[in-house]
């Protein structure tokens, strides 16, 4: 099982890290330690700059290469949140190096996820909105309609690179307004108003 994340697919976060708007969608790896089901998050002590990125994520269903647009959509049929946590000290280091990010992405447990999947037939994903509230206070507010690049674009485009495979996970992309947490933090991601994933960091 593979985590493929997308980076900068909402254009007010883009602009929030300084960062060119792309032009086709620009991804990256999380390895299946990463995954976070239950329990809490221990802050790591590499980092003195952790910062949330609440994200919607889809379960890929079935194996596929090469799939064309038109027919990604048969390709997921669940959603729910979850957060890529990101190193961002570490990141800035990577990024002025020019060096792969995985160090500041890629650590155990970067990617809470919540046990709750909503069928795709139960929301309309262009209505929906998630939220994420750190102790309670609004932080992010993403609307999929918002996306530089549509979950079916995605599809497309990483598996002219990768075969995708059933589990398979892709987080695509974080709203504006991502920010450092600190230990005692209570994180709470909600879909249309319901709470799918809550995670106090240790
Ligand atoms: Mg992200």
């Amino acid at each position: 099982m593979k985590i493929i994340c997308i980076g900068r697919n909402y254009a007010a976060h883009a602009k929030e890290m300084n960062s060119d708007l792309p032009t086709e969608p620009l991804y990256f790896l999380k390895p299946d330690t990463a995954l976070l089901k239950e329990g809490h998050f221990y802050f790591p002590q590499f980092t003195s700059d952790l910062h949330f990125e609440c994200e919607l994520v889809v379960r890929i269903e079935k194996v596929g290469k090469h799939i064309s647009p038109t027919f990604a959509h048969k390709y997921y049929t669940h959603f729910t949140l979850g957060i890529d946590f990101t190193a961002r000290d570490i990141q800035q280091q990577c990024k002025e190096k020019g060096l792969p990010w995985e160090r500041a992405k890629g650590f155990d447990h970067s990617a809470p996820l919540s046990s709750t999947w909503i069928p795709k037939t139960e929301i309309d994903l262009m209505g929906a909105e998630f939220k994420l509230f750190q102790n309670d206070i609004l932080r992010q507010t993403g609307n999929p309609k918002d996306f530089i690049f549509s979950i079916d674009q995605i599809i497309a485009y990483v598996s002219q690179y990768m075969t995708l495979k059933t589990g398979d996970l892709i987080f695509t992309g974080t709203p504006a307004g991502v920010g450092p947490v600190a230990i005692g933090d209570v994180l709470r991601a909600e879909l249309n108003g319901q709470t799918l994933l809550e995670l106090q960091i240790k």
